[in-house]
């Protein structure tokens, strides 16, 4: 897209939402950097820095050893229960409740949308909001689950003696949910405009839905640190904080009345 030097990035951005009658917003990690919630594919940050998150947050993990899998999650659990959504969160949630954002597609289990008040959210790798039972299915709040750890530090259904509880969140190794990943390509397919925000839209299946957007004649805006695979094809990119540049583009909206 030509850049005319009297619109900024968030100016142009604020016309493209104005102008498209669907639009939806795809996150990642990086939205909930300010937060204070690392992005665990770089390097050396956080609780992840001093363990490989293939090896102990994996389905085969929870089921060979349980204990360890837990050592691992519960401390992640409770650093995950105290955050707080910031101000890219809920310039998306605003944009929904002015109508001008149809859903939220994420790739991140950590409510935080939910908690900004994003109604129509769509959570392809699960969220720590419940966990379930893998051995009948009852599901446990995030605040319940604390209870259920027995001595060796696994946690345990109370209804069926020895049922071990699983995150809802999507391990590795584990199918991605099917009704989530149709209603996200659908979506994609038929948005006028999909903003990423805070993705480097590297891993699947965040990499291939703006693709359906693009295919479909849909526009891309990114608001993201770093380069993606889309980074020539999208109508806009926004560099710097997510937590500036969704507001900015707010009140660049604003301006737009
Ligand atoms: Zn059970």
């Amino acid at each position: 897209m030509k850049r005319s030097a009297a619109s900024t990035a968030a100016e142009q951005l604020a016309a493209l939402i104005r102008g498209s009658a669907s639009t939806v917003a795809l996150t990642g990690a990086g939205i909930s950097v300010p937060s204070g919630i690392p992005d665990f594919r770089t390097p050396g940050e956080g609780i992840w820095s001093d363990v490989d998150p293939f090896e102990v947050a994996s389905i085969d993990a929870f089921r060979r050893d349980p204990k360890r899998f837990w050592e691992f999650y519960r401390p992640r659990f409770s650093m995950l229960g105290d955050k707080r959504p910031n101000a890219a969160h809920e310039a998306l949630a605003t944009l929904e409740t002015e109508g001008m954002l149809e859903a939220v597609i994420t790739q991140n289990i950590d409510r935080l949308h939910r908690a900004a008040g994003t109604r129509d959210l769509i959570e392809v790798h699960g969220s720590i909001a419940t966990s379930s039972c893998v051995a009948c299915g009852r599901s446990y709040g995030l605040e319940e689950v604390d209870e259920l750890f027995d001595a060796r530090g696994i946690a345990v259904c109370d209804v069926c003696p020895g049922g071990l509880v699983k995150p809802d969140v999507v391990l590795f190794g584990e199918m991605l949910p099917v009704e989530a990943i149709e209603r996200a390509r659908s979506l994609a397919t038929s948005a006028d405009l999909m903003i990423c925000v805070g993705s480097s839209l590297e891993v699947f299946p965040a990499a291939g839905l703006p693709e359906l957007t693009l295919a479909h004649g849909g526009d891309i805006a990114l608001i993201t640190i770093g380069p993606t695979p889309y980074d020539r094809d999208a109508a806009v990119k926004l560099g710097g904080d997510v937590a500036a540049e969704l507001p900015a583009v707010l009140a660049a909206l604003a301006d737009l009345d």
